[in-house]
């Protein structure tokens, strides 16, 4: 643990580049001796100042293992990032996916020739279905977000078939996940923002008071990005239902609802899943994720086209055979060849490895370790709303008597080797901290955690510049946040005179 004392200088790393690391004759290759007429290049292919680092093989690798060495990883230690589901990711989905039969096959070959890969996106989409209560699913879309647009455009796709075109409201509660309103804002939609009572609930008497004939449908991140359960769910659904409109569930969040609440079988209507988060694939860093769909029976037919299906049954002695079918209604394709079949075979390696009984675990333990340090923190940190929670909990980012933010705690718990949580989301909570541990954390790490976020509730009393200079021990010292992203510079390796020229 770090010393209680603020040191003078702050860090200072200047990474050596490997340019700076070069030196001329060095070299990590050696080419052979060709066996063919050397042939010369055309002029125009020739760049004079090319600049090429000249280093030995091992001044590269060790460059690199040292950059690596900065990054905060789930392999490397506790990531209670909230709303990301850091879960950590069992290595026999990356075994899986790099089986040859799945990692050389190409999205144009002939469709006979890949039926391994047809049954298992079949049967993925199968067991989506039994997981959610949902009667068909596209595995198309490319993460959360692209999952909310699709879904967004089968509602609006929906309302149009029946010649209803009125409708151009969006309700969309102050507690969603902020991708929410983005995608119904990307095709157009108005939104209606619906507070949140003071039980972290969807305002009922809001709710209704928007409901009309110009309502698309709500958007309903269940749990909430407090980490709460609606409590008036199932009212929450009929009051849309009754005014014409669709309820999409944002199932970014099903980590807390494994095998212990179906949304389809609670009227959700339509919802996407984020395999990268609740099925355990690597995901941030821009990474590919996978945003799959369900809907139930009516809005089958729009789904994006095309999708998996069985085509000819097969008999005792032939295997069925799978091919692809466009949906009657279908919104067109939104993501090209068949979404990311990279993460969704991990996805399906994690459901076949946990099955049902797993799963179920899985919330349970969720749902465990978030109340665990829920009531491990609630009388260092105020939780305004403060009842039991689902995956995740909210707390505020404040200490009395002392003038410590919220960004200053996540900063300093970097200090004791731990990631921050997501901080300054939600809105509704004023210096939020949303912390998820996830189930694969153990009771000696959450305890490890909650120790040094109340250590650190003791700083801010007595040491509060401590915090707010924090991180000391990082390679880095405290960002300048803002103009890190208003002057981004993405290739700092190139030498001056190249990148000016
Ligand atoms: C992560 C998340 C999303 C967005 O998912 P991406 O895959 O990041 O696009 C949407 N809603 C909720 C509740 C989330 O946690």
């Amino acid at each position: 643990m770090i010393e209680n004392t603020v040191p003078m200088e702050k860090p200072k790393v200047v990474e050596p580049t490997l340019f700076e690391l070069s030196s001329p004759g060095r070299s990590g290759v050696t080419f052979p001796q060709p066996d063919v007429p050397v042939a010369s290049l055309p002029k125009s292919l020739l760049r004079k100042e090319l600049p090429l680092p000249e280093l030995a093989e091992v001044d590269v690798i060790r460059h690199y293992m040292h950059l690596s060495k900065f990054n905060y990883s789930v392999d490397g230690g506790f990531y209670p990032l909230g709303s990301c589901t850091m879960k950590y990711n069992p290595k026999i989905n990356e075994d899986i996916a790099r089986l040859p039969g799945f990692a050389f096959t190409h999205p144009l070959q002939p469709i006979e020739s890949v039926q391994g890969n047809m049954a298992l996106l079949y049967t993925m989409q199968e067991w989506l279905k039994e997981i959610s209560g949902f009667k068909a699913v596209t595995l198309q879309p490319s993460a959360g977000a692209q999952g909310e647009l699709t879904g967004v455009l089968i509602m609006r796709a929906y309302h149009q078939s029946r010649g209803d075109t009125k409708r151009i409201k969006m309700l969309i509660p102050d507690s969603a996940h902020g991708t929410n309103p983005a995608s119904s804002g990307m095709i157009g939609l108005q939104i209606v923002q619906i507070p949140s009572d003071k039980h972290g609930n969807v305002d009922l008497a809001a709710l209704k008071a928007e409901c009309d004939d110009t309502v698309v449908g709500l958007m309903l991140t269940n749990p909430n990005t407090l980490g709460l359960f609606d409590e008036h769910l199932e009212e929450v659904v009929k009051t849309i239902h009754a005014c014409g409109g669709l309820v999409y569930g944002d199932g970014a969040n099903l980590n807390a609802l494994l095998g212990v609440l179906r949304p389809g079988d609670a009227g959700i209507d339509l919802m996407h899943f984020n395999l990268h988060k609740t099925f355990s694939t690597p995901h941030g860093g821009g990474g590919p994720g996978s945003g799959p769909v369900g809907v139930t029976a009516s809005l089958a037919d729009f789904l994006p086209a095309p999708i998996v299906d069985i085509v000819d049954e097969g008999d005792d002695d032939i295997p069925p055979l799978y091919g692809f079918i466009n949906p009657p209604k279908t919104i067109g394709r939104v993501k090209s060849f068949h979404g990311h079949f990279g993460v969704i075979l991990r996805a399906f390696t994690y459901i076949a490895m946990h099955g049902p009984e797993g799963l179920r675990q899985i919330s349970e333990y969720a749902v465990l370790n978030a109340n665990y340090l829920l009531a491990r923190l609630r009388s260092t940190y105020n939780v305004p709303y403060d009842r039991i929670c689902m995956h995740e909990f909210v707390a505020e980012g404040m200490v009395e008597g002392s003038d410590v933010r919220a960004l200053d705690i996540a900063k300093r718990l970097m200090d004791y080797d731990f990631h921050p949580p997501t901080n300054y989301f939600p809105m509704i909570v004023h210096e939020a901290l949303m912390i998820e541990p996830t189930e694969t954390e153990n009771k000696d790490t959450l305890d490890a955690f909650a120790e040094a976020l109340i250590k650190i509730a003791a700083e801010a009393k007595t040491n509060p510049e401590l915090l707010h200079e924090a991180p000391h021990k990082t390679p880095f010292g405290r960002m300048d946040e803002v103009k890190a992203a208003r002057e981004l510079v993405l290739c700092c390796w190139l030498p001056e005179d190249y990148a000016s020229s």
